[in-house]
């Protein structure tokens, strides 16, 4: 099986989100199981180096304005195909944003382009490899599965097949659709069962409509964004195309996120051995500037801080967390006035709540190291990453119960702690009061020891690996091609 990821983002190289974890860990554990994977991203600056370390196996006079190259290269476990636009995207800064923080105006044909070289690689091959299936992810390479029923249209014999994988439906990519020749896509796409939305071209609902497949990245969600609720608008085609759509959970890199041997903690600990826990409290409090005098739990948040993520809830909440001697570390950035209120609310709660603003990897490590719960009151989240560290970190998570959330952690009533399988705490419905309830249970959880503690193991011992998934992937890769 021979299988081609073609995404905008992907770790350790790149990194705004989730996406880019998943395209850094699953394409490695399918290698691991003997299928050749082959991972399509943009020569960003970050991937210079790594480009230079290459060979062209694809050369293109002009690419929407510029000359470009596909370039093979190996790195971090991954074999990459990159695409040197650097007219398109040799810029520095944010991937999607310019110096002003709005979109690039040509991000509809950095990311075409994207795909459209995605599609040739699928259709003629780069550098004697062909693959059998192409994982599209995210709008940024939607017009893949489009591309691909074009050309099964146009009698190509021998396409691969395609699968669209949703990681977060916020992000659609809807472009003017006057570009559609520009991307040479045929107008007989652009219908409401195809690539139009609401008179733009939709980039993500192309993938969509044309895909064999669809995934996007938990049971749950796969549910919800059937529904107007969650489904931003994309419920409609995706109801249309139930059939072929399923839910694979994510899973994390076990390595790098492992308290037995995390560099980032003051103290390594594990299951079997929780001791190192106090001394990663410790730093974590100092490093807030928190108070030590208090024997409730420390809460964590790493994390966005936009409307999704529900941050402006813990706003709400947080007198409670305060009044039961909880304290809060939050780690993140995003929304303007979330992280003025934050920090707001830090000087508010000196020695209680400590704030810090920014986006930094190896503090997210000594969070999930050193707090006892972490709280991720998400709106919607299709699958989330930062409970399942916490899980594998003995850091309680506190989650609405809403996507990926509501599939990983199991609420710890009354029936879960009898039956010793409580790994969190769940609660719904999405709201202020709703979450202080969850964080006030949570501080009676925490004093009740035994219960804490089994807690804890129970979640330290639920697998979050990627493994499970791959094996998932592999299995739809198969169906699909059959
Ligand atoms: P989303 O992709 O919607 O942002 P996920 O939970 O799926 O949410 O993934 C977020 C990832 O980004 C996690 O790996 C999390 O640790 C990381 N992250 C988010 N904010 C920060 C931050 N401020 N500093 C460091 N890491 C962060």
């Amino acid at each position: 099986m021979k299988v081609l990821f073609v995404a905008s983002e992907c770790a350790p190289f790149v990194k705004t989100g989730g996406l880019a974890d998943v395209i850094g860990a699953v394409p490695k554990t399918l290698a691991g199981m003997g299928v050749s994977v082959r991972v399509m991203l943009p020569a960003y600056p970050a991937l210079a180096e790594i480009a230079a370390s290459g060979e062209a196996v694809l050369e293109l006079d002009d690419l929407h304005g510029g000359p470009a190259r596909l370039i093979a290269a190996s790195a971090a476990g991954l074999d990459l195909l990159l695409l040197d636009a650097p007219h398109l995207f040799d810029r520095p800064g944010n991937i999607y944003l310019d110096m002003d923080g709005i979109d690039w105006a040509d991000n509809a044909l950095r990311f075409g382009a994207l795909a459209q070289v995605g599609a040739r690689v699928a259709l003629e091959g780069a550098g004697g490899w062909r693959p059998d299936v192409v994982n599209a992810h995210d709008w940024q390479a939607g017009l893949i599965p489009a591309y691909l029923h074009q050309a099964r249209e146009g009698g190509a014999a021998d396409v691969p097949a395609s699968v669209m994988t949703i990681h977060n439906i916020a992000f659609q990519g809807l472009v003017d659709a006057g570009l559609m020749g520009a991307l040479n896509l045929s107008p007989a796409l652009y219908t409401s069962e195809g690539a139009e939305y609401y008179g733009h071209l939709g980039m993500l609902k192309a993938g969509v409509a044309f895909a064999d497949r669809i995934t996007t990245v938990s049971p749950t969600y796969a549910r919800e964004i059937l529904t107007p609720e969650f489904g931003m608008g994309l419920e409609g085609i995706l109801g249309a195309r139930r059939g072929v759509l399923s839910g694979i959970l994510n899973g994390i890199d076990t390595e790098v996120w492992d308290p037995a041997a995390d560099a980032a903690l003051a103290a390594p600990y594990s299951a079997a051995d929780p001791g190192g826990k106090a001394a990663n409290r410790a730093a974590l409090a100092k490093r807030f500037d928190l108070r030590a005098d208090t024997d409730g739990p420390l809460f964590c948040v790493v994390s966005r801080l936009t409307g999704q993520k529900g941050l402006d809830l813990l706003l709400d909440a947080l007198p409670a967390l305060v009044a039961r001697g909880g304290r809060l570390a939050l780690l993140g950035s995003g929304d303007r006035d979330m992280e003025a209120a934050f920090v707001g609310a830090a000087h508010r709660h000196a020695g209680s709540v400590g704030v810090i603003v920014g986006y930094d990897e190896t503090l997210s490590h000594m969070m999930q190291g050193g707090a006892d719960a972490i709280l991720i009151p998400s709106r919607f989240e299709p699958c989330g990453l930062t409970q399942l560290y916490g899980l594998r970190y003995g850091t309680v998570p506190v989650v609405a119960r809403t996507g990926g959330l509501a599939d990983t952690v199991i609420d710890a009533n009354d029936a879960a702690l009898e039956a010793g399988c409580a790994t969190g705490v769940q609660f719904a419905p999405v709201t202020a009061p709703a979450l202080a309830q969850a964080i006030e249970r949570t501080c009676d959880l925490y004093a009740d020891r035994p219960a804490w503690e089994a807690i804890v193991a129970n979640g330290m011992a639920h697998p979050v690996g990627w493994d499970r998934a791959a094996r998932e992937y592999l299995t739809l890769y198969e169906d699909a091609c059959a």
